[in-house]
């Protein structure tokens, strides 16, 4: 578990990192590529394993991605939390941990081990909210007040199955905000929290999102009374003191 310069959320957590969605702004890939240890040119595989067994401390800081962004499960990693002081938790900040291609397995060891120490607050976020939808059915979606699932949006092509189990706590993450998203909020269910920043980084076709556009978003939020995050990414757009409000339950840990 990692502190972070996230500012929605105290730490990071990440037993499962590398992602296979190809967005163009991700700026996790360069992080994973950065520190990787090639092991991904050496093999096509696109899912690995790291052992507790194969892997120390001193091996992880030395070479924390050995397999660059592909799909990787920490393994030695998951019970690094359970000892430490309750915080708000975003859980695999550096990977898609409900994209298509992660098994099923690790995701119920993340939540076997979330579910061991609920002293945190467990924020998870996916471009594939189906898969939450999935997991439902199945009846494998652990239903606990310690645990949001997010939904991450970026512009209206983003055509989601929209994830409103209302016995479940989930948010929407609009990050990067890559055009204005109108009306946007469903209306069979509404989120408990929005969270919106832009794009970071210098990516040569970086988008800056304009003011109305989040304006507009802000005033969908104050309509149906949700709290709404502004990420410090949008400080010289937005011009005045940002407005980062989190759900009473996110709250306890703020104070
Ligand atoms: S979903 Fe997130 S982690 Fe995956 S490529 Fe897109 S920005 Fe990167």
């Amino acid at each position: 578990m990692e502190k972070t310069k996230i500012d929605w959320c105290d730490s990071t957590w990440n037993p499962v990192t590398g992602c296979l969605h190809g967005c163009e702004y991700c700026y996790a890939r360069g992080i994973a590529n950065r520190f990787s240890g090639g092991g991904d040119k050496w093999s096509d595989d696109n899912l690995f394993v790291l052992d507790e067994k194969f892997y120390t401390e001193e091996s992880e800081r030395a070479c924390p991605y050995p397999y660059g962004f592909k799909p990787t499960f920490h393994r030695y990693r998951l019970d690094e939390y359970a000892d430490k002081k309750g915080r708000n938790t975003f859980v695999c900040s550096m990977a898609d941990l409900f994209g298509s291609w992660v098994p099923e397995e690790w995701i119920m060891k993340v939540f076997e081990f979330c579910k061991k120490a609920p002293q945190h607050n467990y924020l998870f976020l996916t471009k594939n909210p189906g898969r939450y939808i999935e997991l439902e059915n199945d009846r494998k979606l652990p239903w606990a007040d310690n645990f949001w699932f997010g939904t991450s949006v970026t512009r209206l092509s983003d055509k989601y199955t929209w994830f409103t189990e209302k016995k479940f706590h989930w948010f929407l993450s609009v990050e990067p905000m890559l055009e204005g998203l109108g009306e946007m909020i469903p209306d069979s269910a509404k989120p408990e929290w929005v969270i919106v920043g832009a794009e970071t980084g210098n990516r040569k076709d970086k988008v800056v999102p304009e003011r109305e556009w989040i304006e507009s978003l802000v005033s969908e939020c104050r309509k149906f009374n949700i709290p709404i995050f502004m990420k410090s990414s949008l400080e010289e757009i937005w011009g005045e003191p940002l407005i980062q409000e989190f759900p009473e339950q996110l709250r306890k840990d703020k104070s």
